[in-house]
């Protein structure tokens, strides 16, 4: 079934529309009056012909910060992206471009957020003088170093701005998809940051 015969939330909203969307969500989460709208069975069995989210938003993975509630949405309305951070990588960069690409979504949410234990330690690991990020299990030296650069010079308190930012521009920077979308005026890409303490999601671009 093609996109335009698809009676779903997100079809035909404008990047501000969208984006005004998951602010009101937000709103309603914070006023204590969630509508948890779209989560009923009937609203599940509507989106087995397929997607039309209102957006793709790149999240950190942080168990504090799911994305359908913390924006009061349901099924078919998020393309969720989420990894630590969040950080981009050749999987989370095209995620994004799948949803920009064949699902035409009209907005990018680069979504980070206050009391992240992952920006938490890349600030620590680059203010302490000392390479200990290498001594980290896995594959995580190389997530935290990605971190850590969006960083390093930051305050504490404004590393989750700085880093929306930085996601912001390196998504933009390396993304040819994103890029033309945006030039063509039918997507927009948007930093913000979350509150874990009062709810509230702020834009920082
Ligand atoms: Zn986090």
């Amino acid at each position: 079934m093609i996109r335009g015969e698809l009676d779903l939330p997100g079809g035909g909203a404008t990047p501000d529309e969208a984006w005004a969307e998951l602010l009101a969500g937000n709103q309603r989460l914070r006023d204590g009056t969630p509508d948890y709208p779209r989560r009923s069975q009937d609203a599940r069995e509507a989106v087995v012909s397929g997607q039309r989210p209102i957006a793709a938003v790149l999240g950190c993975s942080d168990s504090r910060v799911p994305l359908e509630i913390v924006f009061d949405q349901g099924y078919g309305d998020i393309f969720a992206v989420r990894a630590v951070g969040p950080t981009l990588s050749i999987s989370s960069i095209g995620s994004v471009e799948y949803a920009v690409v064949e699902l035409e979504v009209p907005l990018v949410v680069v979504l980070t957020h206050h009391l992240c234990g992952a920006l938490a330690t890349a600030r620590h690991l680059a203010t302490s003088g000392m390479d200990e990020y290498a001594d980290l299990p896995g594959m995580l030296p190389e997530v935290i170093a990605g971190i850590r650069r969006s960083t390093s010079l930051a305050d504490p308190a404004d590393a989750p701005t700085q880093h929306a930012q930085d996601v912001v521009t390196g998504l933009t920077e390396r993304s040819a998809p994103v890029r033309e979308a945006v030039a063509a005026g039918r997507l927009r890409v948007v930093g913000a940051v979350y509150s874990i303490q009062t709810g509230e999601v702020i834009a920082v671009t």
